[in-house]
């Protein structure tokens, strides 16, 4: 960590056009992540990196991306040369933004394409050219069996978050995409998690891969504050709005297990007088963009999110962070968690558990290695007579959540195998890749 004192983004070797942009974003260093991914990518090798939101994994990749990109001759006809992969629209959306800033001072073209919206202007913009692509596979896809677009031509690959696009069901998806490309090409994936189906695609796309590693320097261990309150089922909405009331939160992000759990807890919020919004798969991509500029500006004090429809949001900096539900997958926590606390500062991680999420809890604390503290609050207490069982129905609709509705129930069956027959430990999801 010394070393990264005197490390600027100059010594990275970045032009100055994109210094440029950088100064401009209002960074003074490079992150880990960037730090080590950076000269990497520009040696034109490939890179499998681990690296979660909230890392700086995004300019990780398109600072250098850009900087290859604008390097060379431009192509007459702009056919699109780099082509980023992202599990989510929001993910695709921020991405993109981040690529238009970076690229504010060179003479780069770049688009966005995700389904849940018209294809007729993404299609219309595809048809000017564009230097560089980010696209969600399932619309990609559609474009290109209608022959909207071509591939051939690519040179730079990034798979985004490819651990969320594994669990999403995209994986044929992005093998029918690859194989429209050149096989001569640089491949960058980046993934927080590294289950056996991540380190086996990266073997069939990397070539001779350089691993790197950024495990963020507020791990959960570190700088979260994490408790947890048990609290009967029925009694949750009332111990959520006690504390964000009491606690006199301003910016809350609250994970839900269910589209239909947020949307009722959302209304239940602002029949309270607490200004809430709902995000999620079901909401339209107008909904969602509203919902996250409010929470971002003030507007609305409470963000409830499912997991998939939280994935890659930009949010920086959040003091608190509130799973109403746990999430059945151990691995969810982490990335939920890993929301509040950035940048160095501390943050609140509080978990409202009831007697059914006693088995979620446990597989949580083994993947991070640690005893979360409990706490029970006078008038919310537990149910001394609820089942342990742990919800059925609650695993299939934990990933059906968000995202794309066709994929659902694939995506759930992945889970439930990694819930029971993988379970990760917190080495082997920190260092698999080195395994
Ligand atoms: P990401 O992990 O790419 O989602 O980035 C998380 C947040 O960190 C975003 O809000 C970025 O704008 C911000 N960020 C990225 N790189 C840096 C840096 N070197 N210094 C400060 N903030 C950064």
């Amino acid at each position: 960590m010394a070393s990264r004192r005197y490390m600027t983004f100059k010594s990275l070797g970045l032009s100055d056009a994109l210094l440029k942009a950088v100064t401009k974003k209002g960074y003074t260093e490079p992150s880990p992540i960037q730090e080590k991914a950076i000269p990497l990518i520009l040696e034109r090798k490939d890179v499998l990196a681990s690296a979660q939101t909230g890392t700086g994994k995004t300019a990780g990749f398109t600072l250098p991306m850009l900087q290859i990109l604008s390097s060379g001759q431009p192509l007459r006809h702009r056919p699109i040369r780099a082509l980023v992969l992202t599990p989510t629209r929001e993910l695709a959306a921020q991405v993109h933004d981040n690529v238009k800033e970076y690229s504010e001072f060179l003479n780069i073209r770049s688009s966005v394409i995700f389904g849940g919206v018209n294809q007729r202007p993404q299609i219309a913009t595809l048809k000017n050219g564009v230097d560089i692509l980010i696209a969600t596979p399932g619309r990609l896809l559609d474009l290109l069996n209608q022959g909207a677009l071509s591939l051939s031509k690519i040179e730079i690959l990034v798979l985004d978050e490819a651990d969320r696009m594994l669990d999403m069901g995209f994986l044929r998806d992005i093998k029918k995409i690859m194989g429209l490309m050149p096989r001569q090409r640089q491949n960058l994936l980046f993934s927080a998690t590294f289950s056996k189906d991540i380190k086996r695609l990266a073997n069939d796309i990397l070539n001779h891969p350089i691993l790197v590693e950024a495990t963020p320097e507020n791990t959960t261990v570190d700088k979260i504050i994490q408790k947890v309150y048990r609290v009967a089922k029925e009694k949750k909405t009332g111990l959520i709005i006690k504390l964000i009331s009491e606690g006199d939160w301003k910016q809350v992000l609250v994970f839900a297990r269910t589209k239909h759990g947020a949307n009722k807890l959302c209304k239940k919020m602002i029949s309270d007088q607490i200004s809430a919004a709902a995000i999620h798969g079901n909401k339209s991509q107008g909904a969602r963009t509203k919902a996250l500029a409010g929470f971002k500006d003030g507007s609305v004090r409470v963000l409830v999110a499912t997991d998939i429809a939280a994935r890659g949001l930009d949010i920086p900096l959040l003091p608190h962070v509130v799973n109403f539900e746990l999430p059945n997958i151990s691995e969810d926590y982490v990335h939920r968690i890993g929301r509040t606390g950035r940048a160095g500062a501390h943050g609140e991680a509080i978990s409202l558990v009831s007697a059914d999420e006693t088995s979620y809890l446990r597989d949580i604390e083994k993947l991070i290695g640690m005893k979360i503290e409990k706490q029970i609050i006078e008038g919310f207490e537990p149910d001394p007579n609820a089942s342990t069982e742990p919800i059925k129905q609650g695993q299939r609709s934990g990933r059906g959540g968000s995202g794309n509705r066709n994929r659902n129930s694939n995506a759930g069956g992945n889970s439930n195998r990694r819930r029971n027959s993988n379970k990760p430990s917190r080495n082997n999801n920190r260092n698999a890749n080195r395994n």
